[in-house]
C-alpha cells in the first residue's frame, strides 16, 4: 500500500505523540514508553492501522506497536487515533529491516504480519516480510515461546513463507490456507483492510501462526 504522497504528511508525523520518534533510544525500555510492563505485540507493514487499534481495544492488557514504512500511510493511522486515542498504541515510521535497532532481545511477544508486500521476483526475495533473513532479524527480538502471525491471501508468498520455515529453525502451531472457511480458527479473527477487500472478493486467506 503506498498512497500517493499526501502534502504535509511528514509534518504531522513530525508532531504526533502517537508516533515514536527516535525509537532506537526504546531499544529495551519499551515498558517506559507504555509506562507498565505489559506484553508487547507488535504488527510490521500494518497500513492505515485497522487491525492493530481494533486488537488494541479488544485486548488492553497488551501493548502494541504498528510500524509503517511510508508516512502517507502512516498520517492515516494518526488520523484513526486522533478521533479515538487509544493508550497501549503507539506508532513507528521505519523500514522493518532496522527492527533488531529497536528493540531488545527477546522484548516482544508476539509479531503480525498482515498481506505483506509480495515482491514476486527472484531477486527481491530477501525484502519479503516472512523471509528466512527477515526471520533471523525476528529472532532475536522476540521472546522465549514467542509466536509469528501471518496472514495473506497470495498463495505463492504464502507457500514461499512455510517453506521459509524449516531452514530457518521454526515450527508452525497453525497453518491454514482458508481461514475464513474454518470455523475454528476464524474465531476471534479481527480483520485488516486487505483482508476484509479481498476476502470480500471471494479470495481464500491463508494464516500461519509460528514459534522456534
Ligand atoms: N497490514 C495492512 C493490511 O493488512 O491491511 C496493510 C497491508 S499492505 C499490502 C503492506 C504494508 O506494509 C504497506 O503499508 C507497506 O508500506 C508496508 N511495508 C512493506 N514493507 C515494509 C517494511 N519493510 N517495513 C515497514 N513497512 C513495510
Amino acid at each position: 500500500m503506498r498512497l500517493k504522497n499526501v502534502p504535509g504528511s511528514r509534518e504531522v508525523i513530525a508532531e504526533s505523540h502517537f508516533v515514536i520518534h527516535n525509537p532506537e533510544e526504546n531499544k529495551g525500555k519499551w515498558a517506559g514508553v507504555f509506562g507498565n510492563d505489559a506484553p508487547l505485540h507488535i504488527e510490521i507493514g500494518m497500513g492505515k492501522g485497522r487491525f492493530l487499534m481494533d486488537m488494541a481495544k479488544l485486548h488492553p492488557e497488551v501493548n502494541y506497536v504498528g510500524i509503517e514504512k511510508y508516512s502517507s500511510v502512516l498520517l492515516r493511522a494518526i488520523q484513526k487515533m486522533e478521533e479515538e486515542e487509544l493508550p497501549n498504541v503507539r506508532f513507528i515510521r521505519m523500514d522493518a529491516e532496522e527492527i533488531t535497532n529497536v528493540f531488545g532481545r527477546g522484548e516482544v511477544e508476539r509479531i503480525y504480519l498482515n498481506f505483506s508486500d509480495p515482491w514476486p521476483k527472484d531477486r527481491h526475495a530477501k525484502r519479503r516480510l516472512p523471509s528466512r533473513q527477515f526471520l533471523a532479524r525476528y529472532d532475536e527480538i522476540l521472546k522465549k515461546d514467542g509466536t509469528i502471525e501471518f496472514k495473506t491471501d497470495n498463495r505463492l508468498l504464502f507457500d514461499f513463507a512455510l517453506e521459509e520455515l524449516e531452514p530457518a529453525g521454526w515450527r508452525a502451531d497453525v497453518v491454514t490456507f482458508d481461514l475464513h472457511g474454518d470455523e475454528k480458527l476464524v474465531q476471534g479473527n479481527v480483520m485488516t483492510e486487505y483482508e476484509e477487500r479481498f476476502s470480500s472478493m471471494g479470495n481464500p486467506i491463508c494464516k500461519y501462526i509460528i514459534r522456534r
